[in-house]
């Protein structure tokens, strides 16, 4: 049986990429057709978050033209994660397989190839890794390797250089559905799934048109909430830190009193000033911290829904 495949594509404001992506796709789901590796029935699925140009409308073109290509849209822009899930979601009812891809095809169409043979030999979950980020600039992958040693040393189980590139079969898809979070991180939330996984390596290439849709703060704000919703080491931190600063102000005690014991004068308004500004200022930053988890807590338990589909064609 030849299985049916949804490439899900989540588009930000991509009106320039998409004329050649609709190309590109059009091409490779025809040769895997006429190969017989997938279904006749496979579709590429565009899933607009909320654009403010022309993507909506490229899109329902495209599927006028040919059914292979469907759309989703989003009622408003709900960030890269949540439009992803609402692809994955739709398309978890409909295919064995779903692939997930940047609008922009950085991640080498041709690694859907080599997963679908994974797919084959039985993986439910096939991780796409850039074998080289020599075509990111410097700051890209200066900013990107600091985040998985960052993520890993927090104790979070993520797979080194793998962006959401990735296969997942229909079951894991299901067992995705399961996870209700709001602070959505897939790149965390697929490892917990667990079903038999593999990596396939690609080359990562350049955005052949447009500009990134992940400025600085976008990309902070990604890699702040992956380490938030994950790890509760930043709490730990704290604590340690707090022990670390009872004992230097019990050897500064000590130091003093011996001073003192000894005849010496010591002027202590310095020190004083010191430490006051100093402990004054890690307060405030470790409330900010528990703050921060406060924050999730009160997402969490508003329930709010993760997208709203606006309207589908397929
Ligand atoms: N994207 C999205 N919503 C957003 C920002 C980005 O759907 O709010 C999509 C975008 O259209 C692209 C993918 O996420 O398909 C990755 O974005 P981009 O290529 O700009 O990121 P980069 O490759 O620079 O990290
Ligand atoms: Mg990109």
């Amino acid at each position: 049986m030849r299985p049916i495949l949804y490439l899900v594509i989540p588009c930000y404001n991509e009106e320039e990429v998409l004329p050649e992506t609709h190309k590109r796709l059009k091409e490779k789901f025809t040769t895997l057709m006429k190969e017989q590796k997938i279904s006749s029935k496979s579709r590429v699925l565009f899933c607009n978050d909320g654009s403010k140009d022309q993507t909506w409308n490229l899109i329902t073109n495209y599927h006028q033209e040919d059914n292979l290509f469907s759309g989703l849209k989003l009622s408003r822009n709900r960030g890269h994660q949540n439009v992803l899930l609402a692809g994955l979601m739709y398309a978890k009812d409909k295919a064995d397989i779903a692939i997930s891809m940047d609008a922009d095809l950085q991640d080498d169409i041709n690694v859907i190839d080599a997963m679908l043979a994974e797919y084959q030999k039985g993986k439910d979950v096939v991780y796409g890794v850039r074998s080289s980020r020599t075509k990111d600039t410097f700051f890209k992958r200066f900013t990107a390797q600091g985040f998985y040693r960052l993520m890993k040393s927090l104790g979070v189980d993520i797979v080194y250089n793998h962006a959401d590139c990735r296969l997942l079969s229909k079951r894991s898809l299901q067992a995705l559905a399961e996870f209700q979070e709001v602070n959505l991180f897939l790149r965390g939330i697929v490892p917990l799934i667990g079903f038999d996984s593999s990596i396939v390596y690609y080359e990562r290439n350049e955005r052949f048109a447009g500009t990134s849709k992940y400025p600085l703060k976008k990309m902070l704000s990604f890699a702040f909430d992956g380490i938030t919703s994950f790890s509760i080491k930043p709490l730990r931190l704290i604590l340690s830190t707090g022990v670390l600063i009872i004992f230097i102000s019990i050897v500064i005690m000590l130091y003093t009193l011996i001073t003192k014991i000894m005849g010496n004068p010591i002027d202590s308004t310095h020190l004083l000033i010191i430490s006051i500004w100093f402990i004054g200022g890690l307060q405030m930053l470790s409330i900010g911290i528990v703050g921060e988890y406060i924050g999730k807590i009160y997402h969490e338990t508003k329930r709010r829904p993760r997208y709203i589909v606006e309207e589908i064609i397929d």
